[in-house]
């Protein structure tokens, strides 16, 4: 089955682009449309979100790892305690209890590629401990921040 892309928007045929619901504690500005959904002998799916300009993923670590790919615009990443510049192209793996967020602060938005297995565990954002801890690092707290 052919799903047509339509560059201007970035969505493929019947992909609802789901929108969460604002929760700004959290995670601001991010949609995301599965693309597939571990059919066959394949059981992972494979998903697009996009974070808009400004907006930023839900700050978390889990068992399951991600294979991501940047598909559309710039931005930073925060992997562990080391924060990356991305752009379009760019690959990463992210291993097991690693935190990690996407951060569209490039002036565009920033959109990504990422691929888990379907049976995969919940994820956990830091605790109070855990973000003083990760906030201790100079990069981490401006990432953080948005400075
Ligand atoms: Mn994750």
């Amino acid at each position: 089955m052919i799903r047509v892309f339509d560059e201007k928007d970035f969505s493929w045929d019947d992909v609802p682009r789901l929108i969460y619901k604002e929760d700004k504690q959290l995670f601001q500005g991010v949609t995301r449309q599965v693309l597939f959904d571990g059919e066959g002998d394949i059981p992972c799916q494979f998903r697009y979100f996009e974070v808009e300009a400004g907006g930023y993923s839900t700050l978390e670590h889990h068992e399951h790892f991600h294979f991501v790919m940047i598909g559309r615009g710039k931005g930073q990443v925060l992997l562990g305690t080391t924060v990356h510049e991305v752009k379009q192209g760019d690959t990463m793996v992210i291993p097991s209890f690693m935190f990690h967020q996407f951060r569209a602060n490039r002036g565009e938005a920033l959109g990504f590629f990422c691929l888990v297995n379907k049976n995969r565990d919940k994820v956990a954002v830091p605790t109070k401990e855990e973000l003083e801890e990760l906030r201790r690092h100079e990069a981490v707290r401006q990432f953080l921040d948005g400075e």
